[in-house]
């Protein structure tokens, strides 16, 4: 048995999360969350919001304006830190968690425990929730300080987040990223304090609250028993708040059902030479 090859170079997805969010803010643009692509212009006033060029910037302002002032007064009120910097953050947080064993079955615990109880713990997630940039980096550095004992390869679903990179031609397996290589960390006995106070106290089970971008991901992980969501919620000035999500494995790293889920976002192409190749048996 061959072991999973990783490369030490792959960025973990914090790293991509950055890219994504030079990227340009525009979706009817080329150049929309592509990773590969820095955009040069940002919104003056919330200094978060990347463009191609003034076009792009223009084209996207009537969505943008609901909530470019919140995101600019929130950099004020966090020592000038854009939310930007806030999400890439808020990426390492997850990254940083999924690299702690011990405490994602810990997760897994509170999870199986409200999936047990049927309805009410029907449509769950396990959520971080921070009330200011402070406290989101606070947790950030207590699990970075503590030390890694492995590394692991992660591979997260085909179409999440902390997947890597899929190529928007979508080809097939080939197009699969290498795993990531993953730090594994427990914390000493001497960090166990901070770690309660800085991390585990700021998060929960939360019921489905409707948040409209969360219900994919929440459909998605009631079919597979083998993940379940993680949010992180970071509050911004005012009644705001700014949340990212992700999908925690059972097994650490991402393992496809079979045949994978007909609604999953990443859409399996065969082409018509790779089917010849196999004569017609289903790959
Ligand atoms: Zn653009
Ligand atoms: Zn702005």
């Amino acid at each position: 048995m061959e072991p999973e090859k990783y490369s030490d170079k792959e960025r973990e997805p914090a790293r991509s999360m950055k890219r994504l969010i030079d990227s340009c803010s525009f979706p009817g643009c080329d150049n929309f969350y592509r990773p590969d692509f820095k955009a040069k212009l940002k919104c003056s006033q919330c200094k978060s919001m990347p463009y191609c060029n003034k076009a792009c910037q223009k084209a996207h302002w009537p969505t943008h304006k609901e909530f470019c002032s919140t995101w600019a007064e929130t950099a004020s009120i966090n020592s000038g830190i854009t939310v930007a910097k806030a999400k890439v953050k808020m990426a390492k947080l997850m990254w940083l968690v999924r690299g702690m064993p011990d405490y994602c079955e810990e997760m897994w615990d509170q999870v199986n425990h409200w999936r047990s109880r049927g309805a009410e713990g029907k449509g769950g997630f396990i959520e971080f929730y921070f009330e200011n940039f402070q406290q989101l980096f606070d947790a950030v550095e207590t699990i970075e300080n503590m030390p890694i004992f492995a590394y692991a390869p992660f591979v997260g679903m085909p179409g999440s987040p902390s997947c890597g990179s899929i190529r928007h031609s979508g080809g097939g397996p080939q197009d699969l990223p290498k795993p990531l290589k993953l730090p594994l960390r427990r914390y000493l006995n001497s960090q166990k304090e901070r770690f309660l106070k800085t991390v585990h106290e700021r998060v929960a089970f939360t019921q489905n609250d409707e948040r409209p971008n969360l219900q994919m991901a929440l459909k998605l992980a009631e079919r597979n028993k083998d993940m379940f969501v993680l949010s992180v919620s970071v509050q911004l000035k005012g009644t705001y708040c700014t949340h990212m999500h992700d999908f925690i494995y059972r097994h650490l790293s991402y393992e496809p059902p079979l045949p994978p889920p007909a609604s999953s976002s990443y859409q399996w192409q065969k082409s018509p030479r790779a089917a010849r190749h196999v004569g017609g048996r289903r790959v």
